[in-house]
């Protein structure tokens, strides 16, 4: 794979569950991605980066050896090869909202289930051998970890298995299966990866800026511009309502002295109950924007 020096790189999944998110979330940032002929390497038009597009598991080795400077990749995936610090290794900048699911234990429904316990003695299958055995430590379980690279649902059936650990988002495929998810062993979804390794001295003010505008797309992603008129009595009534918000901006109202109009950034999702609430609390002409960037 040919890398230039001058430019920074981010490693993204070629194709599948996070490849188009992934080529979204930094459009979103406003970096302008160029589709050439080249499949595993997109440029980005208006600054000197480089996407390379590789399997999600080569992701976390590219980036914690230093031949990417950023990475997306699911949480998953990388708790399954985190290195340390020592060993090279990346370190997770920011979750990024979108790959979400979970890796379950699942087993049949014959098999009685008090807790993790219910699994002492029997053999797991899961493509997470480094997870589950991590998570089986923490609750105390000794049991066998069989490892498989796919299809680990069949396991239990083919009596490989008695029960699985696997990624689980709509619980479609466990139930096709005959299987019941039982316990909860990670939570993921995509992460932005950085490389403990120094970028080219001449790339650190991008590597910072690109940092700084994909941690403001992940803050938009979730908040709203709220706008409304309000008695002046109300306004300390209205802060305490809006949710993650910081001090609201307060500006008179033309010819009215007892009101004033009140403007907030809310970091969280703005429900219909909170709009009943402001108004309850003397609040009117409520406005809910979306907001488009952030920094
Ligand atoms: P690659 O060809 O890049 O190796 P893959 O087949 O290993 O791809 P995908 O199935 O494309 O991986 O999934 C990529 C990631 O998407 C998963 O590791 C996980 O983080 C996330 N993901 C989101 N939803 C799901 C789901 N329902 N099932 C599996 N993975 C999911
Ligand atoms: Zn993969």
């Amino acid at each position: 794979m040919s890398t230039e020096p001058g430019r920074l790189r981010i490693a993204i999944q070629k194709s599948g569950r996070l490849a188009e998110r992934s080529l979204a979330f930094i459009e979103a940032a406003g970096l302008r991605v160029m589709k050439g002929a080249n499949e595993l390497l997109y440029r980005i038009e208006n600054q000197p980066i480089d996407l390379l597009r590789v399997r999600d598991d080569d992701i976390a080795t590219l980036v914690g050896d230093g031949v990417c400077d950023l990475g997306i990749v699911g949480l998953n995936v990388l708790s399954e090869q985190e290195r340390g610090e020592q060993e090279g290794g990346a370190q997770v900048l920011m979750r990024l909202g979108f790959g979400r699911c979970a890796l379950k234990i699942a087993t049949p429904p014959g098999l009685q289930w008090h807790g993790p316990q219910s699994l002492a003695g029997l053999r797991i299958a899961t493509s997470y051998p480094v997870v589950l055995g991590r998570w089986l430590k923490e609750q105390g379980v000794d049991a066998r970890i069989v490892t498989m690279r796919g299809a680990v649902e069949v396991a239990p059936r083919l009596k490989v298995s008695d029960a699985i650990c696997d990624l689980v988002s709509t619980g479609a495929t466990l139930e096709a299966n005959g299987l019941m998810a039982r316990d909860l062993v990670l939570e993921s979804e995509a992460v932005l990866i950085r490389s403990h390794a120094a970028p080219e001295p001449a790339l650190a003010d991008l590597l910072q800026s690109v940092e700084e505008r994909f941690a403001g797309v992940v803050a938009s992603q979730g908040s709203k511009y709220v706008m409304m008129n309000a008695p002046r009595s109300a306004l300390d009534a209205i802060s305490r309502i809006l949710p993650g918000a910081g001090a609201p901006t307060v500006t008179p109202l033309a010819g009215r002295d007892d009101a004033v109009a009140v403007h907030a950034v809310c970091q969280e999702s703005v429900f219909w109950e909170t709009l009943e609430r402001l108004k309850g609390a003397g609040a009117s002409s409520i406005l809910v924007l979306p907001i488009e960037k952030m920094m």
